[in-house]
């Protein structure tokens, strides 16, 4: 294990003491030759596992026709990728960006267009990205309070306070189906429905973060077919391209458009490698695959205790602080998480074989003493 010290980085990160140089499925591969089982998946990105013949071969073969042209023309990735989303939206047009929080953005700016509102309602305990736009609706004080003043209009709720904050004067109700960097929270079906309700009452866009849920990761292609409320607008990122740069806004069909030329834009948007391989990753998460992330993801809430989440976004209370936890892990050549203080994210590749899960699982519990 070689540890990288004096590199001229910006100390945004406390990294793990491990470089990385090659990938392989469910696993990583060091410099040093060891290989180490990945639960995390860079962040729960790298969906499909590391290598992934059908994005490999996909972004392979687009970098060899185009990389970019920029948004002033079409490409076929990128169309071909608005079609998949819609399909799997049932109906809807898509925004392409770079990142969850580019995401995020567009949609912040959909919504207060579309209504003509600017009170943006977000949760408690919410996480919704690091620009000053999503950083302002991201219901974690101690992340907000460093860049204030942030974006005037963002209000928080719990669920239980919901009816009180939402009103006339909401543009959007923004909320993750499951609550990831925040802990790994699933809402109740009520909570979401409360909103879709509310949202309806008071004419205002009932937004779905699921940066972190979409594209499979909770068992259903995207987080809301657990609920079956289906949002006005919805995010996507992080799994979406297997490790390639992706972001998107979907708004459904029916919902007002609100942007036109000039409103909105981004010179690396769709771009056509990324959307390529993503393509390629909607096309593989078919009902098998889900079926899939369902069951192995039972076999941790089986084998673990205090184990919450939903498909292969878990998290594991250890009701002790989890930094220490995540560091025995990589001795042991596991990768994990953590979720909030005091608990384990678990999300590796969705295409995580039933023998590696059990394999992380016995690892897990040396760590954790259980
Ligand atoms: N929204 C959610 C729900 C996320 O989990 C994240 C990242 O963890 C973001 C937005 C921000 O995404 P990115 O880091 O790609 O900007």
């Amino acid at each position: 294990m070689s540890v990288s010290t004096g590199t001229p980085l910006l100390p945004t990160y406390a990294r793990f003491p491990v470089t990385f140089v090659d990938g392989d499925g469910s696993w990583l591969i060091a410099d040093d030759g060891r290989r180490y089982l990945d639960l995390i998946a860079g962040i729960a990105v790298v969906s499909l596992g590391h290598c992934h013949p059908a994005p490999l071969e996909a972004a392979q073969a687009q970098l060899e026709r185009l990389w970019h042209v920029s948004n002033l023309y079409s490409t076929q990735p990128m169309e071909e990728l608005a079609e998949r989303l819609s399909d799997r939206f049932g109906g809807a047009q898509a925004f392409f960006c770079n990142s969850g929080t580019e995401a995020v953005e567009a949609a912040i700016k959909w919504a207060r267009k579309a209504t003509g509102k600017t009170e943006l309602v977000a949760l408690e305990g919410s996480f919704h990205g690091r620009t000053m736009g999503a950083l302002s609706i991201t219901g974690q004080p101690s992340k907000r309070a460093p860049f204030e003043p942030l974006i005037p209009g963002a209000r928080f709720a719990t669920p239980e306070t919901l009816t009180d904050v939402v009103g006339a004067d909401t543009a959007a109700i923004v909320v993750e189906p499951v609550q990831g960097e925040g802990g790994v929270r699933p809402l109740t079906d009520s909570t979401l429905e409360q909103a879709r309700e509310l949202a309806d009452e008071f004419g205002a866009m009932l937004v779905f973060d699921e940066v972190q849920t979409g594209v499979g990761r909770t068992g259903e292609f995207f987080a809301w077919q657990r609920s079956g409320v289906r949002p006005d607008a919805l995010t996507l990122a992080k799994g979406l391209a297997n490790g390639l740069p992706v972001g998107a806004l979907l708004v459904r069909d029916g919902a007002p458009t609100a942007l036109v030329p000039g409103d909105h834009a981004s010179t690396f948007g769709g771009n056509p490698v990324a959307c390529a391989a993503a393509c390629a990753v909607v096309d593989t998460i078919d009902d098998d695959l889900l079926a899939h992330v369902r069951d192995v993801g039972a076999l941790f809430a089986e084998a673990l205790p205090d184990v919450r989440g939903a498909g292969l976004l878990l998290a594991v209370e250890l009701n002790r602080p989890a930094g220490p936890v995540a560091h025995a892990a990589l001795e042991q050549g596991l990768l994990v998480g953590t979720a909030g203080e005091t608990a384990l994210r678990i999300t590796p590749p969705l295409t995580i074989s039933r023998e590696e899960v059990q394999h992380g699982i016995a690892l897990l519990r040396e760590v954790i003493g259980q």
